[in-house]
């Protein structure tokens, strides 16, 4: 017979958005929080691009879990496995059947490189192939430094990817290590991506171009990477439908959903198994008391951390509300792009569901990278996310 317990608020993954939910939670007088998570190593993702370009040591990019549940929360080391949504009892890998009262539904989103021909082998033994992908970093880094000559492409996926923007990273860092070496001019810099435009807000998106320009980075619109062979990158798009032939690809993975939203009901139509949720609300559409955060939802939105931020507040605040017979509060799709745009230089472009350029900094542009938003980035917010976010300080 399984073993069974209810909580006031249960809580998958202890990821971003589960931990700080947690948090939050606990903050705000929640007694009795679970929380369901397998994994023993908490990354922080947004240093991945920094630990595969040389610029954060491998150290600083991960932390035992132990360290970071927070206080009184009730952690059961193991894997959600399938939801009741309507009894909200979640039936998990240990055997375990956990109950809540509210369930709150962050399981993010898995690299699978099954949805990309020969990544898997050209991964294992390719000589040209980089990624950020944690696992990958080390080869990442000394493949970029030791380029001197040749072909470097560049992919930039559409949604439902992970960060999308902050995918430019490696690319922007990677040419100012070159242009640096003093040998930029001697490689052929490739940029691909799947959209019309490289980022949809057009203010940041200027700020891209200028700084692709600068670089000399060819640009290829609506291109797909479809295929890898050894040094050879298959492209399908209007401007080009073609075998490639590099000496350096970097690969922006492809995300899938964890297989619990669909095997659970949760997903929304026409997503691969994305949840389904009202990107204002965070509540699923059928299912009043179960709430998603995070990239495993389909809100439609720039999948970031720093929408999570919004998101988790106002899923906690709406747990609360709904309780009390309140109107729920509603987000509006704030997110943030940190592009760096070389190795010293950032831009910090925030913006909403609407495409509005935002701004929670008393400065007057965040969107022109400099110094100042480089090293918020690389030093001031990692500190931020283990000290306040993950805390639900912030
Ligand atoms: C390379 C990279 C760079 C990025 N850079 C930035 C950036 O600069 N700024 C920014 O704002 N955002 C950035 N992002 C995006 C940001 O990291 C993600 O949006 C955020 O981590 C998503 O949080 P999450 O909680 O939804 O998922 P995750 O953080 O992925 O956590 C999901 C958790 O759920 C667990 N889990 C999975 N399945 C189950 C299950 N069945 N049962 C229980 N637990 C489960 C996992 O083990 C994991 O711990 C970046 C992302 C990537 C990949």
């Amino acid at each position: 017979m399984a073993r069974e317990r209810t909580h006031d608020v249960l809580v998958i993954g202890a990821g971003n958005g589960g931990l700080s939910a947690a948090a939050h939670l606990r903050r705000r007088g929640c007694r009795d929080v679970g929380l369901i998570e397998p994994a023993e190593r908490h990354v922080y993702k947004p240093l991945q691009n920094y630990v595969g370009t040389g610029l954060a040591r491998d150290d600083e990019l991960s932390r035992p879990q132990s360290t970071l549940i927070p206080d009184g929360v009730a952690w059961h080391r193991t894997a959600a496995v399938s939801i009741d949504p309507e009894r909200r009892v979640v039936r998990c890998a240990n055997g375990a059947e956990l109950r809540g009262r509210d369930l709150v539904v962050a399981p993010g989103a898995l690299v699978d490189w099954s949805l990309l021909s020969g990544a898997r082998e050209a991964l294992a033994t390719g000589p040209a192939v980089t990624t950020f992908v944690d696992g990958e970093l080390a080869r990442t880094r000394d493949r970029i430094a030791a380029l001197r000559a040749g072909r470097a492409l560049f992919q930039l996926r559409a949604q439902p990817a992970s960060g999308r923007e902050t995918a430019l990273k490696p690319l922007f860092i990677a040419c100012d290590t070159w242009r640096r070496a003093g040998v930029l001019d001697d490689i052929e810099v490739i940029l691909v991506h799947e959209g019309d435009r490289v980022h949809p807000v057009e203010a940041i998106d200027a700020e891209v171009r200028r700084h692709l320009d600068r670089y000399g980075v060819e640009v290829r619109p609506a291109t797909h990477v479809v295929g890898l062979r050894e040094r050879t990158v298959e492209l399908a798009g209007p401007h080009c439908s073609s075998d490639e032939v590099v000496d350096l690809v970097h690969l922006h993975p492809p995300y899938s959903p964890p297989a619990l939203i669909a095997d659970s009901g949760l997903d929304a139509e026409g997503t691969g198994g994305f949840a389904a949720v009202d990107p204002e609300t965070l509540q699923h559409p059928s299912h009043p008391r179960v709430w998603i955060v995070g990239d495993a939802g389909d809100l439609g939105d720039a999948r970031t951390g720093g929408a999570l931020r919004h998101q988790v507040k106002t899923a906690v605040e709406n747990i609360r509300r709904q309780r009390a017979g309140l109107a729920l509060e509603r987000y509006d799709g704030y997110t943030v792009a940190p592009i760096a745009t070389g190795r010293d230089r950032l831009s910090f472009g925030e913006y909403d569901r609407a495409l509005r350029v935002r701004r929670s900094l008393p400065v007057p542009d965040e969107i022109r990278s400099s110094r100042a938003w480089y090293l918020l980035d690389r030093y001031a917010l990692p500190q931020i996310y283990w000290h306040r976010i993950l805390r639900g300080r912030l």
